[in-house]
Order: structure tokens, then sequence, then C-alpha cells
């Protein structure tokens, strides 16, 4: 049986203070996240997804609770994968042909910025902001509600901004533009860019 469990994450807690804080990783990763996996181990154990892997259960179940926990296991561990401490070298911006894609695509690294943050502020409710590679190599935005992912669309997700209320709201209360701006203080553009070579 597949004992499911959250990425281990490659960097110390604190490290993407201030822009998101020791305390809002103990919340976000250690409880929020955490209960997914708690939630998905009970819930697969004697079902047809218990000796799947996680992205397999992601693709097959049908929506409900075991694709709600699944997926947002599988966001969650994608979205933390894409951070770097600041004073590790995150933030910044991309390089070779990840930034000619961006800038093709939305003709400049700032105007990609901005329709990133317009997708991430204009997604209603709980849910995702997605940078996405298409299966013609091109890229595209994209807002996805609740536990929704493009894992099930078929597109390969490069960059995500979670915006649940729970990833800000220690942090910046309820502003969700505050936390965007120190977002981009700490991706960490070589997961990205090798979500893009994949
Ligand atoms: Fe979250």
């Amino acid at each position: 049986m597949t004992v499911f469990a959250q990425v281990k994450l490659p960097y110390a807690k604190d490290a993407l203070a201030p822009h998101i804080s020791a305390e809002t990783i103990d919340f976000h990763y250690g409880k929020h996240h955490a209960t997914y996996v708690t939630n998905l181990n009970n819930l697969a154990k004697g079902t047809e997804f218990e000796n799947l892997s996680l992205e397999e259960v992601v693709k097959k179940a049908p929506a409900g609770p075991i694709f709600n926990n699944a997926a947002q296991i599988w966001n969650h561990d994608f979205y933390f994968m894409g951070f770097k401490g600041a004073a590790e070298g995150g933030g910044g911006k991309p390089s070779g042909a990840l930034a000619a894609a961006i800038d093709k695509q939305f003709g400049s690294f700032e105007e990609f910025q901005k329709q990133f943050d317009a997708k991430a502020a204009g997604t209603f409710g709980s849910g995702w902001a997605w940078l996405c590679k298409k299966a013609d190599g091109s890229l595209s935005l994209e807002s996805t509600s609740n536990a929704a992912t493009p894992v099930t669309t078929g597109m390969t997700p490069l960059l995500t901004c979670d915006v649940w209320e729970h990833a800000y709201y220690i942090d910046y209360r309820n502003s969700r533009p505050n936390y965007l701006k120190g977002f981009w203080s700490i991706v960490n553009w070589d997961f990205v860019a090798a979500n893009f070579a994949k």
C-alpha cells in the first residue's frame, strides 16, 4: 500500500522570511498540507487508489474527497518546491530558454509578472494561479478553484501561487497583493526552468 507523504522542504522553515514566515510554514506546510496527507491515507485505504502514485490518484479519482485531498497534496508539494530563500538566490528573473519563452509569449518578464498577478488577484475565493506549458510548447496562465489542478488537463505546470487565504493570512492578513509582492522575491527559477525543460 502506498503511504502518501509530503515532499520534504529543501530549505529551513525560516529561509523564506520575511516574505513567508516560519510561522506560516508551521501552519501551511505543518498543518494544512499535512492534514491533506492524513486525510488521503485514511480515505484511500481499502480502495482502488491505495496502491497508486499520488499523481495517478489525482488523474484518476472522481470529483470528491479523495481527489480533493490528493490534488491538494500535489499542488502544495509543487508550490513549496517552487521557492528558494532570497539569500540563497531565490527571486530575480529567469534566464536561458525559459526567459526567451516568457519574452516570446508575454512581451517581457515584467508583463508576464503583471498578467500572473492579475490571474492570482482575479482567482475568486480559494484557488491557485499557475504558469503552465501547453502541449504545443507555448506558455499559458491558468487559475484553478479549490483543489483543481492543471495536472488533470495535460498541461505541464511550471510555477504556482497558492491564493487560499491560509497561504498569506498570518503574514499579510487579507492583502493578497502584498503576498504576491513577497512571492516574487522567493521564486526558485531553477525549479521553474527544470519543469519547462520536461
Ligand atoms: Fe495552501
